[in-house]
Formats: structure tokens, C-alpha cells, sequence
């Protein structure tokens, strides 16, 4: 039988460890102190930041969105989502009605930003147009929609002079890109990992993570809590995915072993200032197509706008950033 909250008499709502149980109000005090503990300490806002939510509509970024929002609101700071839309069938859309109404109740601004309307494919389209092509290694749908998904993202921030991205990534997420990299031998990719990304060098807006360190149980069991309506559905490309594999291996090791998902994360924390020192930015030129900076000649987005025969319909700077505009003042109107 479960005992009773390790603050007070009534029934606890969740078992953190053995000796950590709580009930409903305390869990959601320990939250969220969590999260600002870790936007303190690590410095993820600060006065000057003009900041953005990267949403999908799940758990994660609704709980990063509202704990966000309520800690600018006593400083009058506003906080915008930007929702990527890839066209992903039967999920994508589902997800985007939820962010929608989240956004209403909080009255936050979502800017709403799709392959399509940037690149003239789905993300399904995509996926689909390249199992047709003969002699060409075919890539997983991940592959193309994280270098898509970020480019959309900078293009948006840019756009709405935002400094800093806050994402969903949870401390499951970062365990499982810390082992990826690791069995890909890609230290330098861990060297950008962290509760915030690197030097801002490339001049995109930082990366920030407040639900660094708390695992998905914990994040789920609070949006369930706070009733933020959200579905907890998967993306129907994920089982395709190295990291869905790596998810798997981690949860049998915490199963087995737990702790074993933060000591994976406390590892790379210990190692973060060596490899960031290791693997500098700074030798960033820019991509000889789109100009964007790039580590490389060409950047990883124009390679594959390339390989998918995008480029004609790719929608010109000039016309996205009037679309990200005009989507901004219908939000900014409707909130009066
Ligand atoms: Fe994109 Fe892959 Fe995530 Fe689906 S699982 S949203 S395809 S990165
Ligand atoms: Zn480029």
C-alpha cells in the first residue's frame, strides 16, 4: 500500500524514489520549482531575451509554454509559440488543435509555420516522393524533419526578433540523443547539447531546455494534473527512428537500474565545459547557396533541398517572412 506524501498526510499522486512521494499540490510545487531552479542556475532567461516556445502540442512543450509564460507574466513579458506544421497525417493535425486551444485559454500568440507553405512538400509528401527514386539511399522521415524543422524555427525567430527557443526536451530526450551520439562517435554534436546551446555564433536564436532535468514520467504526470487537455499520441514516423531504439535500451536499464537515465545525463553535465571547449564555434562561414551560416560549404537543408528537387518551390525569405508578419497581427488582433 502506498504510504502517505512526504510533506503532508494525504494520498500521494506519484513515487519519485522510495522515500519521495507526493500528493498532487506538493508534486506540482516540486515541478515547477524544478524548472525554474534550472532556468536560474543556468541562465536560460534574462532580461534581455525576447522569448519563443517551440510547440508541437504535446506534454512537454504545453507544460515548457505555460510554466514560461507564468514566470514572464509578473515581469509584463510576453512569450510567442511558433508551431511547425510537416504535414504529418492523421497526427500533426490533432496535435496543432490542441496547441490552438491551449494558446486561446492562455491568450499566447502561435504563429503556425509549415513545409508546405516553405518547401511545397509534406513532410509525407516527402517521404513518399523519395521511395519512388531509383539508386537513391532512402532516408528516414526524422532525418529530413529535423534539419527542416530548425530551419523553419530560425526563419520564424528571426522574423519575430526573438533571442531565445525554449523546447520540450525532457531529461528522457537528452539521455537518448547523449547515447545516440555516443554510438555514432559524434562528440561534437554532444559538445551542443545542454540545458542551453552553445556560443551564439551562428546568430540564430539559442536553444533552451527547462525540462532538462526532469524524465518524461514526471512531465507527463503533470500536464495529466493540469489538465492541459493535451493527447498523448506519437508521431507515426518514430518507430522508424534510431532514437526510438535508443529510448527502448534506456527504459530496460532504468527498469533494471534506476537513476540510471540521470547519471547518463549528470555524465555528459560533468563533461559539457571539456567538450565545449574542445569543439569551439567560431570557423562558421556561410552556405554557398542560401547564405545562411553554415559549418559546411553547402548546409545540411540546402543538401536535401537539393536531393529532393525542392528548389522551385521554395518560397523566397522575402515571402515567408511576410506570411510569419501577417499571421503575427492576426494573432495580435484576435487577443484584443
Ligand atoms: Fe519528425 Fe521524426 Fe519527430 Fe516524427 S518522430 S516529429 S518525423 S523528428
Ligand atoms: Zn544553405
Amino acid at each position: 500500500m502506498m504510504s502517505e506524501c512526504k510533506e503532508c498526510q494525504k494520498n500521494p499522486v506519484i513515487i519519485l524514489s522510495e522515500s519521495q512521494k507526493l500528493c498532487k499540490s506538493h508534486f506540482l510545487k516540486y515541478f515547477e520549482g524544478k524548472v525554474i531552479k534550472t532556468i536560474k542556475k543556468y541562465g536560460l532567461i534574462e532580461k534581455k531575451d525576447r522569448l519563443a516556445v517551440a510547440v508541437s502540442g504535446g506534454k512537454d512543450s504545453i507544460a515548457t509554454l505555460h510554466i514560461i509564460n507564468q514566470f514572464l507574466k509578473p515581469q509584463k513579458r510576453e512569450v510567442i509559440a511558433i508551431l511547425v506544421d510537416e504535414g504529418i497525417k492523421g497526427y500533426r493535425e490533432k496535435t496543432i488543435k490542441d496547441a490552438q486551444a491551449f494558446c486561446k485559454k492562455e491568450q499566447i500568440p502561435l504563429i503556425i509555420t509549415s513545409f508546405k507553405d516553405e518547401f511545397g512538400k509534406t513532410l509525407d509528401q516527402i517521404v513518399k516522393s523519395q521511395s519512388k527514386k531509383k539508386g537513391q539511399e532512402k532516408m528516414n522521415a526524422c532525418a529530413y524533419c529535423g534539419v527542416f524543422r530548425r530551419v523553419l524555427l530560425n526563419n520564424a525567430a528571426k522574423e519575430l526578433g526573438i533571442t531565445k527557443i525554449a523546447t520540450g526536451h525532457n531529461l528522457d530526450d537528452e539521455a537518448q540523443s547523449i547515447l545516440m551520439n555516443q554510438l555514432k562517435v559524434n562528440w561534437k554534436r554532444s559538445a551542443g547539447l545542454g540545458p542551453i546551446s552553445g556560443i551564439n555564433v551562428q546568430k540564430t536564436a539559442q536553444r533552451i531546455k527547462p525540462l532538462y532535468f526532469l524524465p518524461e514520467k514526471e512531465v507527463a504526470t503533470y500536464a495529466y494534473l493540469m489538465k492541459f487537455g493535451v493527447k498523448f499520441t506519437q508521431c507515426p514516423y518514430s518507430h522508424e527512428s534510431f532514437r526510438g531504439d535508443v529510448r527502448d535500451m534506456i527504459n530496460g536499464l532504468e527498469e533494471k537500474h534506476p537513476g540510471s537515465k540521470h547519471s547518463i545525463v549528470n555524465s555528459l553535465m560533468n563533461l559539457l565545459p571539456i567538450l565545449k571547449e574542445k569543439y569551439k564555434e567560431g570557423k562558421f562561414g556561410y552556405c554557398k547557396i542560401c547564405h545562411e551560416p553554415s559549418s559546411k560549404e553547402i548546409c545540411n537543408s540546402c543538401q536535401l533541398i537539393e536531393r529532393l528537387n525542392l528548389n522551385d518551390k521554395i518560397r523566397t525569405k522575402k515571402e515567408l517572412n511576410k506570411s510569419i508578419k501577417k499571421s503575427r497581427l492576426k494573432k495580435t488582433k484576435s487577443r484584443k
